[in-house]
């Protein structure tokens, strides 16, 4: 059976080292991060999502998966080796892509046998080549690059990489393609092989498509106000169409957030610019998801009437349930847009509070959720966890200072709170 090593152990580097040592591998997993490595080594995830440290012990405890602050000792012994770091957006929005050249470079110094060298991080079209040339200048041994992006979603990763809906795998022939068939042969699912640059494009084009359908349904949301349709029912109505699909995003809401969306619209955005073309669609596309964040924000300025000195309570921070990820979540830009304006806030996030006191220590944070409505003059719904799913209207109104409600998930019905005689703002309700 094959070694596995994977450099980067954030998000994707470490359910893909976890999953891999549970479907039986000798996985030995890499990270720059000491802190990260200390506590993975006693079994303490980083990163909270459903499953992973049950997993990881396990796993630990069988001698599976071991953890490495050095590279030379983590790959010492692999047949494949995941670049698993992260490709976060610059300023400008172009990829940055130094973490990437630098596991490359330390991968190809490090090298002492023939490897499979994988790009899982999502890669701007062309890294695969990059990171063969630095492999070139730096290896002794002879390799083979290919590209494995990652599709699973946070908050269901384990299930996501363990039955994915498919496996792309960009590969040049021969021996790296036998590798790559071995290594997902306990996966079932439909594996596509493709070269390397249509597979880096493929996962970009995947996460831009997600992305214009929730900005697609947000610029409908404000119509639906507008003329009086419930946008959630027109999804649904969509979504019958076989051509459309059950599966289909189109959950109107404050905006596409997260790691992934933001930056990979903006990724695919400056690669069509670096090669003299446009994607129009996709500029479109952010500047909705814009809009729709700062129509999130008029609403609650709408019902509480001038923001400063007002108390405002938000249920989630995180960018969406089951998970403690803040990056890009709608839910801190209107947390920030709430305090320039002179806005009490107190927050509630099950899981996220850990990172957000970091972003936000100047705002109070709460474990009640109803206890936190106390003289708040407003509620604005963020995040749509299970635990605000099960609170009542009625137990809102007996706690909340004021009776407004900015319900950005649509988790209740406008109906139903006006009936109570809350001032109710929805997304496209
Ligand atoms: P992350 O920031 O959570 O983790 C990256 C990790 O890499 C960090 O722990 C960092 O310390 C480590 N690292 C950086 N340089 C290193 C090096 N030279 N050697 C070893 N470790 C190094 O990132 P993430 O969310 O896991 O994303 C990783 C990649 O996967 C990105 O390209 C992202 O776009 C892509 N992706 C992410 C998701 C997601 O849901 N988070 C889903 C699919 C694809």
């Amino acid at each position: 059976m094959k070694r596995i090593s994977v450099m980067g152990t954030g998000y994707v580097g470490l359910v893909t080292g976890v999953c891999f040592a549970e479907l039986g591998y000798e996985v030995s997993c890499v990270d720059i991060d000491k802190q990260k490595i200390e506590d993975l080594k006693k079994g303490i995830s980083p990163i909270y999502e459903p499953g992973i440290e049950t997993l990881l012990v396990k796993n630990i405890k069988k001698g599976r998966i071991k953890f490495f602050n050095n590279t030379e000792e983590g790959i010492a012994h692999a047949d494949v080796i995941f670049i698993a770091v992260g490709t976060p957006s610059k300023k400008d929005g172009t990829v940055e892509t130094k973490y990437i050249e630098r596991a490359a470079e330390e991968i190809g110094r490090n090298m002492r046998k023939y490897a499979v060298v994988i790009n899982k991080s999502t890669v701007p079209v062309g890294t695969g080549e990059r990171v063969a040339k630095i492999l070139e200048k730096h290896a002794k041994v002879k390799f083979d690059v290919v590209s494995n992006p990652e599709f699973l979603r946070e908050g269901q990763a384990i299930s996501d990489f363990l039955k994915p809906d498919r496996v792309v795998i960009g590969v040049p022939l021969g021996r790296a393609k036998k590798i790559m068939q071995e290594l997902y042969s306990l996966i079932k699912t439909e594996i596509l092989f493709t070269d390397v640059r249509t597979a880096e494009m493929i996962k970009y084009a995947s996460n831009a498509y997600l992305a214009v359908s929730i900005s697609f349904i947000n610029s409908l949301s404000e119509l639906c106000e507008k003329i009086g349709a419930n946008v959630d029912e027109v999804a649904l109505g969509m979504k019958l169409d076989q051509r459309i699909g059950k599966r289909a995003f189109l959950n109107a809401g404050p905006g596409y957030g997260g790691s992934c969306f933001p930056k990979d619209v903006k990724g695919l955005i400056s690669t069509a610019r670096k090669y003299d073309t446009e994607l129009p669609l996709l500029n479109v596309t952010e500047e909705i998801n814009k809009r729709q964040g700062d129509r999130v924000l008029a609403k609650v300025v709408g019902l509480v009437k001038g923001l400063h000195g007002k108390k405002v309570a938000v249920w989630g921070l995180a960018f969406k349930p089951e998970t403690d990820d803040l990056r890009e979540s709608p839910a801190v830009r209107l947390v920030e847009d709430l305090l320039s304006a002179g806005a009490e806030v107190v927050c509630f996030d099950p899981v996220a509070e850990a990172n957000g006191r970091q972003l936000f220590p100047q705002i109070t944070f709460s474990n009640n959720s109803l206890g936190m409505l106390k003289d708040a003059d407003c509620l604005v719904i963020m995040t749509e966890w299970k635990q605000f799913r099960e609170i009542t209207l009625l137990q809102i109104k007996k706690n909340i200072g004021r009776a407004n409600i900015v319900d950005a998930r649509n988790i209740y019905k406008k109906a139903e709170a006006e009936a109570l005689g809350f001032h109710y703002e929805g997304i496209g309700q």
